[in-house]
């Protein structure tokens, strides 16, 4: 049993004075394995202090400085790499193959934003103009429990390549991955104040950062009615907010695709992080006269799948995070029946031989249609529906209507036609024939999957202001 009760503020970690303690559970099999105190706002007040009091002479150091910066953060993250992986199948139940992936990204997340800001040139003439890219200020950055240490690991790398000190806000649901995470990174002995962390609800803590005056940036990456009440919070100050939000990712199959490749491929894109990724393909979108064909491969891909405990090198697909997350996935499957769907593998209730822990059943849904909830809304568990289309256009309409525009995935074996569809598809990134994307390229999304980008050189770009100065000869 853990016990996290500090925050991480000017370099030190400090006992929570917020009073509110939350179990933490391993969700593959329901045993307590921790608690965490949670902060409150008086905790997020004093991280806020801390790196505004950090924030001036931060600004001013020099891009080597915060070269030399990163790979130290870098370095120190790639220590700690088995323990972020260990908590990530604890308390998350990722399986070890992606547990092991994402304790590999946290720490090369600083290394790829070190590339990005090796060769940017913080200042540029423009007509008469000097245009200078300086730090935004103090930045909130928030992270949500599907995705913590990776997610708290790019918003911070993007952050201080520009010179900004910041506030980690994990989520309240992955505090000993976020624990893990802050010690590795007071490892790197950065100046004290330019990176803090405070633990605690969103609706106390998150609010604090949403609306106080002395942060000048919020990077947010959560579900999108969090985001939007967290931009109308922070317009009252002119907050400059990124956002990266939920998704209802489309898989197109174009009729060239090779199914036997492209389906156990389509199925690992919607199943990917035990189905909670903001990325999942979950909507495959079918040939109709290809449909019976892809509707047998895919069941039997599905049978074969091996559904276990997280920590077993053989496991594709582990456990629900939490027992709020099997409830809500086990009552959109329940809906997709009741709204006239057909259950084409998987279903209700946990997989056989599971008797506890939050495994659900990989499930596929055909017989669809458009308005059913299935196919419209995020659902945020390993549940996919099979969609017919007529043709490419067709095809294209389906996949954009939605009120999300993450990711789309294309499969085709003519990469001229798949390049010619890709550019229709209204999404921050389509992958074709691949389903992990590129980590330096821009990524974020349109519509209601967000505003900005992060990662790389966009990434570094979304922690700097221009700022023009004008100069002509005294007369
Ligand atoms: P969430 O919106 O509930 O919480 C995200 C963060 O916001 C947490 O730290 C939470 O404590 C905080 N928060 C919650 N309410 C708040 C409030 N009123 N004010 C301020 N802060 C508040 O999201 P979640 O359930 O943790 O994560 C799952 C969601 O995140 C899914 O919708 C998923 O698609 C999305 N997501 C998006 C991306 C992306 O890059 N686009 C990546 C991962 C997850």
């Amino acid at each position: 049993m853990q016990t996290i009760d500090t925050s991480y503020i000017e370099g030190t970690f400090v006992a929570v004075s917020g009073t509110e303690e939350l179990g933490i559970v391993n969700p593959a099999t329901e045993a307590p394995i921790g608690t965490i105190r949670l902060g409150d706002r008086l905790d997020a007040q004093r991280a806020i202090a801390a790196a505004d009091r950090a924030q001036t002479a931060f600004a001013r150091t020099t891009k080597q400085e915060r070269l030399d910066m990163l790979r130290a953060l870098s370095a120190a993250v790639l220590r700690r790499s088995d323990d972020i992986r260990d908590a990530t199948i604890a308390e998350y139940g990722a399986p070890l193959g992606r547990a092991r992936w994402i304790s590999r990204y946290a720490s090369d997340c600083f290394t790829i934003t070190a590339d990005a800001l090796k060769d940017y040139c913080f200042s540029r003439r423009i007509g008469d103009a000097t245009v200078l890219m300086e730090p935004v200020g103090v930045s909130a950055l928030f992270a949500p429990w599907n995705a913590a240490a990776g997610t708290i690991c790019s918003k911070m790398a993007s952050a201080l390549a520009a010179g900004c000190a910041c506030v980690v806000k994990p989520s309240e649901f992955s505090g000993l991955q976020a624990h893990i995470v802050a010690e590795a990174l007071h490892d790197a002995a950065l100046p004290a104040g330019v990176i803090n962390f405070v633990n605690g609800r969103g609706r106390e803590v998150g609010d604090e950062l949403a609306t106080h005056p002395k942060i000048a940036r919020i990077s947010f990456t959560g579900s999108t009615p969090t985001g939007k009440a967290i931009a109308r919070s922070a317009v009252e100050s002119m907050k400059r907010v990124s956002l990266s939000l939920s998704g209802k990712a489309a898989m197109i199959l174009l009729d060239d695709a090779d199914l036997a490749v492209a389906v156990p491929m389509v199925l690992r894109a919607g199943f990917q992080n035990n189905g909670q990724a903001c990325i999942a393909a979950t909507r495959i979108l079918v040939p109709i006269r290809k449909i019976d064909e892809v509707t047998a491969i895919a069941r039997s891909t599905v049978a074969a799948l091996k559904v276990g405990q997280p920590s077993d090198a053989e496991t594709e697909l582990g456990p629900l995070a939490s027992s709020a997350q099997f409830d809500r996935v086990q009552r959109y499957i329940a809906r997709g029946i009741d709204q006239g769907a057909t259950v084409v593998a998987g279903g209700l209730g946990r997989p056989d031989g599971f008797d506890r822990g939050y495994f659900v059943r990989p499930t596929l849904f055909g017989d669809v249609a458009r308005g059913m909830d299935i196919v419209r809304d995020e659902i945020f568990g390993p549940v996919i529906s099979i969609i017919p289309y007529r043709d490419e256009d067709d095809a294209i309409e389906i996949a954009n209507d939605t009120i999300y525009g993450l990711f789309a995935y294309i499969c085709s074996c003519d990469p001229a036609r798949a390049r010619r569809v890709a550019r229709r598809l209204r999404a921050g990134e389509v992958l074709i024939n691949r389903i992990a994307p590129e980590l330096q390229a821009p990524f974020g999304g349109v519509k209601q999957s967000g505003v900005g980008r992060e990662f790389g050189v966009y990434g570094l770009e979304s922690f700097l202001e221009p700022k023009s100065i004008v100069e002509s000869p005294m007369a």
